[in-house]
């Protein structure tokens, strides 16, 4: 039912949630000017698309009431009752939980996930908040942007994830995007157009071919289109495949909606009968699905003109939880009854879907031990970060496998440059223990120390790296630092006066040394072939370069290679 068939019942709670709410806001405006009601009507909106019940919807108008208005939460209670003012509450604290990179953001994930126990709506609700705020994020200021897209992208987006909630968990990645790595974004918008559009064009001469095979077969799929990958997954993406657009096959990927689990295989047959597919590339998430609950076929085909397609065939059920994940769930239990959703039918991925639904209900008790909990928190959500505190309990956030020297490099830079030794837990360890989530580190300094060349060998963050770099540099020390490793960038470009300075500066401003650069004519003197050796391993800095030399005027091709 949409929020609006909801508020038609003049003497049902979401109609009473409509109007306590408007007039509690009324007057109030957003930071972009709207009436600030636009806001808890949207979030409304969202909840009732998603299949929620009727009490989650109101919550979800009466979201902001008790914090933002003088009506407070005992009114709530008293008008709506219990459940209501539970799920308001719930949502209330849950927004005052901030994550600040550094500060307190494991406490922050442990709340958001004990009450997401308690009641999954809470966390539904949030997500729905955080999704309209990330709409009107414009309109805030920029730090206050800064910190919200990467509260969004390192916490909502992941949970979203999690509960299967995929369309969502793209879209907050996408929303954050632009605003965490803003000429990032623009290169890829820029790109993209022409490679989309040439896409599109392609698609639509496949599209025609695949609807005649399926229909010689007698199957009527309920859709076929095609969806564009999302710009932070293509980005990601396009980090592993030195930022060349057209290595990216699923760039647009076809979507074959069916009836029937029987007619999705069917349908691969069919698509594999017309093109053949790729070795390696034929995934079955129906018989075994993602973690998340993800159920889909997946192939990759050789297609029309020997290009590369990427297939998605699924039911529309399967669609419709791909889509929204734990929503779709608890809206089917909501109205069919736990039990008979168990028993519902023999189909091939049934005991494993029911299963990660299970498990999430009774995550409260699977973390009732700390250890634990930080274990699965690491896992979910924070795979490769670890969190390591000062002897005051100041949280640092780092890269997994940072030392000591990291950390120290973390808290300030004196601090990592006078660094002497360290202990842990208590402990005396050496500077090139691998920290763990948890530990206490104390750095011991000493005055006027400098920081030796040889830690290069172990410290994994790039501050420490430059710092260390840096001060070696200074001191004027021998620098047989073991040096990391050397790339070699060779750059086509028409030639003009400042090409060589401006690929230099270019380099320099990505904190990457260079160690010599040669320019020769080319193509009967219009062209120049730039070849810079610089002392980088890090592929994501090295893709980041790369994205920025290829803006500068002139640049016709690049290409990379370690030496
Ligand atoms: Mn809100």
């Amino acid at each position: 039912m949409s929020l609006g068939e909801m508020i038609k019942d003049k003497n049902g709670v979401v109609f009473h949630a409509y109007q306590v709410a408007k007039r509690a806001h009324e007057g109030v405006r957003r930071l972009s000017g709207a009436p600030y009601f636009s806001h808890p009507l949207a979030v409304a909106e969202e909840l009732a698309e998603w299949g929620l019940d009727e009490n989650a919807v109101a919550a979800g108008l009466l979201h902001d009431v008790a914090e933002d208005t003088d009506y407070t939460l005992d009114q709530i209670k008293k008008e709506f009752g219990e459940e209501i003012a539970f799920l308001v509450d719930g949502v209330t604290k849950l927004s005052r939980v901030k994550y600040h990179g550094q500060e307190r953001q494991v406490e922050s994930i442990r709340k958001m996930i004990l009450s997401m126990a308690e009641d999954l709506r809470v966390i539904l609700i949030r997500l729905a908040d955080r999704h309209h705020n990330m709409k009107t994020l414009s309109a805030l200021p920029a730090p206050k942007q800064k910190r919200i897209a990467e509260e969004t992208m390192e916490i909502y987006a992941p949970l979203a994830y999690r509960l299967g909630m995929q369309r969502l968990s793209g879209e907050l990645e996408d929303l954050a995007f632009p605003y965490l790595y803003p000429p990032e974004y623009k290169w890829i918008i820029n790109s993209l157009k022409y490679h989309y559009d040439e896409r599109v064009k392609y698609l639509s001469r496949v599209k025609p071919l695949v609807e005649e095979a399926l229909d010689e077969a007698g199957i009527k799929p309920l859709l076929i289109d095609f969806r564009a990958k999302r710009y932070s997954s293509l980005y990601k993406k396009l980090l592993k495949y030195d930022m060349d657009i057209s290595k990216i096959y699923d760039l647009v990927a076809f979507r074959i909606i069916v009836d029937t689990v029987e007619e999705c295989y069917a349908t691969l047959g069919i698509v594999h009968k017309l093109w053949p597919p790729l070795p390696g590339r034929i995934k079955d998430y129906i018989a075994m699905p993602k973690p998340n609950g993800y159920r889909s076929l997946h192939t990759t085909v050789l297609c029309l003109d020997q290009q590369i397609v990427e297939f998605q065939i699924r039911t529309e059920e399967m669609h419709r939880e791909a889509e929204n994940g734990i929503a779709a769930h608890w809206a089917y239990e909501q109205s069919k009854g736990t039990k008979k959703y168990l028993n519902r039918e023999a189909s091939v991925a049934d005991p494993k879907e029911t299963e990660w639904v299970e498990k999430l209900r009774s995550w409260q008790q699977d973390f009732s031990d700390p250890q634990e909990f930080m274990n699965a928190l690491k896992i979910d959500f924070f795979r490769d970060r670890i969190f390591a505190m000062t002897p005051a309990g100041e949280v640092v956030d780092l890269p997994d496998g940072a030392t000591p020297v990291d950390f120290a490099y973390q808290i300030h830079t004196d601090i990592g440059d006078q660094c002497v030794g360290a202990r842990v837990n208590g402990k005396m360890v050496p500077l090139d223990y691998k920290l763990r989530s948890q530990d206490i580190v104390e750095i011991i300094t000493q005055k006027n120390k400098k920081p030796s060349p040889a830690w290069l060998e172990f410290v994994i963050t790039s501050k420490a790296k430059s710092h260390i770099r840096v001060a070696s540099k200074s001191k004027g020390s021998l620098l047989n630092a073991p040096v990391q490793r050397f790339i070699e960038v060779k750059i086509i470009a028409e030639d003009r006066i400042g090409l060589l300075k401006d690929v230099v500066a270019t380099i320099s401003r990505s904190h990457i040394n260079i160690n010599s650069s040669s320019s020769s004519p080319f193509g009967r003197g219009k062209l120049q072939i730039i070849k810079v050796k610089c002392e980088t391993g890090e592929r994501a800095k090295i893709s980041k370069l790369i994205i920025k030399l290829k803006e500068l005027g002139g640049v016709k091709e690049i290409d990379w290679r370690l030496i």
